[in-house]
């Protein structure tokens, strides 16, 4: 398939979200599922299950300087020495925010997000507001999402590609010293990795 018609799989018959949201209309219909539990699972999914795969890799990355490295310099590399596999993270690269620099994900033409380390993507990242505002003016858009950022912050915003996915490596928060690997990654969500918040103890 060509590569640039790929991006727009919005509109692709074939396109799994077309699918999925084909079957979905077909089992309702048919009385078989009920969209009130659809919709319960598929949150389940966007904001527990699905961004934990993400949220350890962050926490072991604040843990193990080592892997660290290897996740920013080849995330490709280091997926897949973790075992991680699934879709959409054919090709990801991991951003890591740092005092004085703030990276934030967007895919501009549609909602290219990696799925199978964040799950779901959100609504509002598929938005045409978003995607078109997040370039355009990052740190107003990041301030309405509740992430106030000092103007001496640089903010890199990265456009996810059919052929690129981006996650954000936040910071570690302060007082987590004594935290394991578990215990960080529950620190970590997921909008700390689309770049619209920062991870905090809560
Ligand atoms: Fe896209």
């Amino acid at each position: 398939m060509n590569k640039q018609d790929d991006h727009h799989h919005g509109v692709d018959p074939n396109s799994p979200e077309v699918r999925t949201e084909a079957l979905e209309d077909l089992l309702v219909e048919k009385g078989l599922i009920d969209r009130g539990r659809v919709d319960a699972l598929i949150e389940r999914f966007e904001h527990d299950l699905g961004p934990m795969i993400g949220a350890r890799l962050v926490a072991k990355s604040w843990l193990e300087p080592q892997f660290r490295k290897s996740l920013l310099e080849n995330a490709d590399r280091a997926l897949e020495e973790e075992n991680i596999k699934g879709a959409e993270i054919e090709h990801v690269e991991v951003k890591a925010n740092e005092p004085g620099v703030h990276n934030v994900v967007v895919c501009t033409l549609c909602s290219c997000y990696p799925w199978a380390l964040l799950g779901l993507p959100p609504s509002w990242y598929k938005s045409p507001e978003y995607r078109s505002r997040v370039v355009r003016e990052p740190r107003k858009v990041l301030q309405e999402m509740g992430l106030s950022l000092d103007a001496e912050t640089e903010i890199r915003v990265w456009d996810s590609s059919s052929e690129t996915r981006f996650l954000v490596l936040p910071e570690r928060p302060e007082g987590t010293e004594q935290l394991g690997l578990e215990e960080l990654a529950q620190l970590v969500t997921r909008d700390s990795m689309i770049g619209v918040a920062k991870a905090k103890v809560s």
